[in-house]
């Protein structure tokens, strides 16, 4: 049997918590700026739209190397924003992911339409191709590839079958802003890019706020007068459109935030680089499904998620909290086994991949700021309690 080295237990540290998020670390850098801003703001008044968000929107534009980005006012409006511009209606089908966030394929369904759910691709998480292909008919009109954890999809394939079938790609890029595809920044690569501001995402704001990316002008164009309740000129509604905006207070922090996404990139792919490391030193690598980039991407790691087989993901999930080491799953349901779309009559079973995914994944902590003692003891007590059970059952 293989003997494992104890070289990563830090019982220094033993006993202090690791948070799986903690956004003030990083936010300490940028915090009298943004006050200052937020300051001014205050006395002058002005608090939708103006120079804070036109700002912001160009900024984000250079970010995503997209022609046009519009902010609004979450990544969940953000979606249907998009589905509304490509003429999204009822008896209209999309395809999506089941692994994802619930707003990807709630978007959908609040346009009338129809969500069908796409298995994914066990080694990257996310959708298969090959599966969509097989999903499309004649209803088929947009497919919602989701860029989940910080991974680009499989985009040529996506592209091609877009480009054959005549369908629109909306990008859901919530947890991917900066993330690249062959040379090329997500949000712009398909139709429309769709993007939030959540805390909890790698451009994380101050509350909520999210933004589209489109490389048409003219896409574009419908997505701001969607934004703006459907208005073309003041007061004359050409659509029933949103009001979804983003506030002037975010729209200054966010701008200010922008400088530092390619280094808070490059912290969470190191933290990335470390865990791979320290797995391999004590050979959890070889009994945990441990994430990877593909050739191609550049990978911007909003989660850290691994596989934990033979069914122990949420014992072990379990001795994590005890030790108050953070940690969740992302996602325990499929959205295909979500109950407010049991009409749509997906049986257990009927994806695989997505069903095996939510039993076994677990995301670890992977934030910017995140110490190296902090990620040793993850690893430590993730090593301690992979084995302690194991070893239990070999002895009977
Ligand atoms: C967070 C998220 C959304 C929704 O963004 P909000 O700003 O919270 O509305 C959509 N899709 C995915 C994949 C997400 O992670």
């Amino acid at each position: 049997m293989t003997q494992v080295k104890p070289t990563v237990v830090a019982p220094s540290t033993a006993s202090v918590a690791v948070p799986l998020l903690d956004v003030t670390r990083s936010n300490a850098a940028i915090r009298d700026e943004i006050l200052q801003l937020w300051a001014q703001i205050y006395d002058q008044g002005g608090f939708i739209g103006g120079p804070h968000v036109k700002n912001l929107e160009a900024e984000l534009a250079r970010v995503c190397e997209s022609r046009q980005a519009i902010a609004c006012a979450s990544g969940s409006d953000a979606l249907v924003l998009a589905l509304m511009a490509a003429g999204i209606e009822p008896g209209d089908e999309v395809i999506c992911p089941a692994f994802t966030f619930f707003a990807t394929a709630s978007a959908i369904w609040r346009l009338g339409a129809t969500p069908v759910f796409a298995d994914i691709d066990p080694q990257t998480f996310n959708i298969d191709p090959v599966h969509v292909r097989a999903l499309i008919n004649n209803h088929t009109k947009a497919i919602i590839p989701v860029h989940l954890f910080g991974l680009a999809c499989d985009m040529s394939a996506l592209r091609a079958i877009c480009a054959a079938e005549d369908l629109w790609l909306i990008e859901d890029c919530a947890q991917s802003i900066g993330a690249r595809y062959q040379g090329q920044a997500v949000g712009s690569i398909g139709d429309v890019g769709c993007f939030s501001f959540y805390p909890s995402k790698n451009l994380g704001g101050f509350g909520d706020g999210g933004f589209m990316t489109a490389m048409d002008d003219q896409v574009a164009a419908q997505l701001r007068i969607f934004a703006n309740h459907g208005m073309t000129e003041q007061y004359r509604h050409e659509y029933v459109g949103l009001n979804s905006r983003l506030d002037s207070l975010q729209a200054a922090a966010l701008w200010v935030k922008c400088r530092q996404l390619e280094e808070l990139a490059e912290q969470r792919r190191a933290n990335v680089a470390r865990y791979q490391q320290l797995f391999a030193d004590c050979q959890l690598d070889q009994v945990l499904g441990l994430p990877n980039e593909p050739d191609g991407c550049f990978h911007v790691w909003n989660q850290y998620t691994i596989r934990i087989p033979d069914g122990r993901r949420d014992e072990i999930k379990a001795v994590l909290a005890e030790r108050k080491i953070g940690a969740a799953v992302y996602y325990p349901i499929p959205l295909n086994r979500q109950r407010c779309f049991a009409s749509l009559g997906y049986a257990e079973g009927s994806l695989p991949h997505t069903e095996l995914a939510c039993r076994e994944v677990l995301s670890l902590p992977v934030f910017p700021g995140l110490t190296h003692a902090e990620q040793d003891r993850v690893v430590a007590v993730l090593h301690e309690a992979w084995h302690a059970k194991s070893c239990l059952r070999a002895a009977g």
